[in-house]
Formats: structure tokens, C-alpha cells, sequence
């Protein structure tokens, strides 16, 4: 049954193109089938696991939504491939957009092509930072933690903020 009440959090990267553009314009599909309720400020971020590429932009938005979390899944690769990204690149290496769902309300499933909550989601400070700006006191359903005691244990290395909320509407940003 889907859940127009359940938080759902999706985790917005990109690193190849014009990174900012990028954002905005996953944003933006993102509210033709769901109702953005928050975005995170933007964050410049050393890249994780591949680190000769060159930095993401990242955020965190909220959304309402009547997608179910496969669905939503199908959806965010759709998004993904309109703004230019094509599946079979390098694990971890650059994209012009990745959206993931990092956690859908309460719930917990991994049906192998779908993990929820995202399983990397405590380990990396570029999701916790911006995530616990929207939902410091939201609890992972599996760790039990609050999102601000995750990103403290993680700690912010590697994560400058470089545009306070309102990002996504705005003009241009100083580069
Ligand atoms: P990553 O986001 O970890 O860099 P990819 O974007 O390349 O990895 O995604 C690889 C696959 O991960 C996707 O094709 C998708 O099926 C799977 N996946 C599993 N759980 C999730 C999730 N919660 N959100 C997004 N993708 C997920
Ligand atoms: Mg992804």
C-alpha cells in the first residue's frame, strides 16, 4: 500500500556536467511525481571509493510521494537517464546525476535490486551531512540511531556546504 504520509528521502549527487544544472533539473521531475518537501543545502564533497574523479555537488531532498518503493526506484532511473546518465558505468565513478532512496518512512526491504534503508546511507558523510540538516532526530529503523548521532560518529570530512537552502530556485551561485 503506498504511503503518502511516509518520509521519504532521496539522495541527489553529481559530478560530470554542469553539476548544479544537473540538481535543479532532477528536482524538478522529481515534483512532477512527487511533492518536494525539503531540500538540504548544497555540498561540495571529495568523492568516496573511486577518488580520481573530480567532486560532487550533493544534497537531500524529502518527498511525498504515492510511489511504491520500487516504483519510485524506476522513476529515479528514468530521471537519471533524461539528465544523461547511461546504466553500466564505472561502480562509484563519475555520473552527471545519482539519485537514491535513502530511507522510505520506517521501512526496511531488500529485494536485491532495492535496498531500503540505502545501505551505504551511515556510512558516508556526504548523505548523513545533508540529511540530518533536514532530520537530526529521525531514527534508521535498522541502527536505531538518530541521524545526528550518525553523522557525528562519521564526522564531516571531505563536506563544505556552498549554498544555504534555496539552492535550487535560485540564480547562479558563485562557482
Ligand atoms: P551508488 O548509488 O551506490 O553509487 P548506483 O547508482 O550505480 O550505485 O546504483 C547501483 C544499483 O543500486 C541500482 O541499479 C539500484 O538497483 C541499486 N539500489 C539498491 N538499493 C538502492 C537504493 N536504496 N536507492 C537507489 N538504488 C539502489
Ligand atoms: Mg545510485
Amino acid at each position: 500500500m503506498s504511503d503518502l504520509t511516509a518520509a521519504v528521502y532521496v539522495g541527489l549527487g553529481a559530478n560530470v556536467g554542469n553539476r548544479l544544472a544537473n540538481l535543479r533539473m532532477a528536482l524538478d521531475r522529481l515534483g512532477t511525481l512527487a511533492r518536494v518537501e525539503g531540500v538540504s543545502s548544497l555540498y561540495e564533497t571529495a568523492p568516496v571509493g573511486v577518488s580520481d574523479q573530480p567532486p560532487f555537488l550533493n544534497a537531500v531532498c524529502r518527498i511525498a510521494t504515492g510511489l511504491e518503493p520500487a516504483a519510485l526506484l524506476r522513476f529515479l532511473k528514468s530521471v537519471e537517464w533524461e539528465i544523461g546518465r547511461r546504466p553500466g558505468g564505472q561502480a562509484w565513478g563519475p555520473r552527471p546525476i545519482d539519485l537514491d532512496i535513502l530511507l522510505y518512512g520506517e521501512r526496511v526491504m531488500d529485494t536485491g535490486e532495492l535496498q531500503v534503508p540505502h545501505p551505504r546511507l551511515a556510512e558516508r558523510a556526504f548523505v548523513l551531512v545533508p540529511l540530518a540538516e533536514l532530520a537530526p532526530e529521525l531514527r534508521h529503523p535498522l541502527l536505531g540511531k538518530t541521524m545526528g548521532e550518525l553523522r557525528a560518529s562519521v564526522g564531516e570530512e571531505g563536506v563544505r556546504e556552498i549554498a544555504p537552502w534555496g539552492w535550487e530556485t535560485g540564480g547562479r551561485l558563485a562557482p
